[in-house]
C-alpha cells in the first residue's frame, strides 16, 4: 500500500512548479489530490490529467486568492471535489503554496496597493484558509507552508515579499501549539532558487545559473521535486514528531 492512500490532500497553486510537484508527488503516495489554481485552467488540467495517466486521483479547484470570499470558495469546491469521489469532506493534508512573487523591487519603489496585495495573496489567505480548513481536518492532520530562503537571506529588492514569508513562519510557530492537542502539525518548508516555468527564463541564463549555484552548498538550482520530496516526508506518518519548525530546503543557499 502507497504511505498516502485514503487521504486527501489541498494543494493551492497546485498547477505550476512546485505546486505541481507537490501534487504530483502526494498523488504518486496515494492521496487524493485538490489542485488549487488561480486562472490557467489548461495549467490545471495538465497536472490532473498527469496524475491520472500516472493512476492517482486528482481533481481541480479554480478561485483567485487575495480577494474576499477567497479561503470560502476554495473550501466549498475542496469540498464538492471530495464528495464527488466518495469521500466525506475530511481533510488530512493542506500544504499552502500560492504566493505572489512580486515584492514591487523593494521600499524605494513599493506602493501601499502592491504591498496590501502581496500580503493578502500570502499572508490573509492562507490564515483564512487553515481557518477554514481545521474543522475538516482528522486528527493527526498536516499543514505544510510554502516559505522561502529570503526570511534568512536579505536579497535587495525582496523586501515586501520576505516579510509575508516571515509572518508564516511566525503563524507556523504559534498555531502548532493550538493544533498540536489534535495530533495535528504545521511546519514550513523553505526553498532556494527554484528552476520552475516561472523563473527558467533567467534561471537559464548561463550567467545567472553560474552566480546562483556559486552561492548554493550543493551547486546546483533547486527542483521542484527537491521541494515535493520533503513536504512528501512531512505529510506521511514519518512526518508526525515534527512541528512549529521551518525546515530550510535551500539546499545550502548562502552559508558564507
Ligand atoms: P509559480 O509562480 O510557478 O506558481 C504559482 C501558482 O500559484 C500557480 O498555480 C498559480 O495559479 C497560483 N497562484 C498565484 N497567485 C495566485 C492567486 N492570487 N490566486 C490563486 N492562485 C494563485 O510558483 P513557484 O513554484 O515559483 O513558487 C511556489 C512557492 O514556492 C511560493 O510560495 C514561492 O514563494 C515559493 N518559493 C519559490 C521559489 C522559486 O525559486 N521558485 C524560491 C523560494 C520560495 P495560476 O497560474 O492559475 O494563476
Amino acid at each position: 500500500m502507497t504511505a498516502l492512500a485514503g487521504r486527501t490532500a489541498l494543494v493551492t497553486g497546485g498547477s505550476r512548479g512546485i505546486g505541481r510537484g507537490v501534487c504530483e508527488r502526494l498523488a504518486a503516495d496515494g492521496a487524493l489530490v485538490a489542485v488549487h489554481y488561480g486562472s490557467d485552467d489548461v495549467a490545471a488540467g495538465q497536472v490532473v490529467a498527469a496524475i491520472e495517466a500516472a493512476g492517482g486521483q486528482a481533481f481541480a479547484i479554480r478561485a483567485e486568492l487575495g480577494v474576499d470570499g477567497d479561503a470560502d470558495t476554495v473550501i466549498r469546491r475542496l469540498e464538492e471535489g471530495l464528495r464527488a469521489y466518495g469521500g466525506t469532506g475530511r481533510l488530512d493534508i493542506l500544504v499552502n503554496n500560492a504566493a505572489l512573487a512580486d515584492s514591487g523591487g523593494g521600499i524605494g519603489n513599493e506602493t501601499p496597493e502592491g504591498f496590501d496585495r502581496i500580503f493578502a495573496v500570502n499572508v490573509r489567505a492562507p490564515y483564512f484558509l487553515i481557518q477554514k480548513a481545521l474543522p475538516l481536518m482528522g486528527d493527526g492532520g498536516r499543514i505544510i507552508n510554502i516559505g522561502s530562503g529570503v526570511t534568512r537571506i536579505a536579497l535587495p529588492g525582496e523586501l515586501a515579499y520576505a516579510m509575508t514569508k516571515g509572518a508564516m513562519e511566525i503563524l507556523t510557530r504559534n498555531l502548532a501549539n493550538e493544533v498540536g492537542s489534535r495530533g495535528i502539525t504545521i511546519n514550513t518548508v523553505a526553498p532556494g532558487p527554484t528552476r520552475t516555468d516561472r523563473t527558467a527564463h533567467f534561471m537559464d541564463l548561463p550567467e545567472v545559473g553560474a552566480m546562483v549555484a556559486a552561492g548554493q552548498a550543493i551547486e546546483r538550482l533547486g527542483t521542484p521535486q527537491d521541494i515535493a520530496d520533503v513536504v512528501h516526508f512531512l505529510a506521511g506518518d514519518a512526518g508526525r514528531w515534527i512541528t512549529a519548525n521551518v525546515i530550510d530546503a535551500t539546499g545550502g543557499s548562502y552559508l558564507g
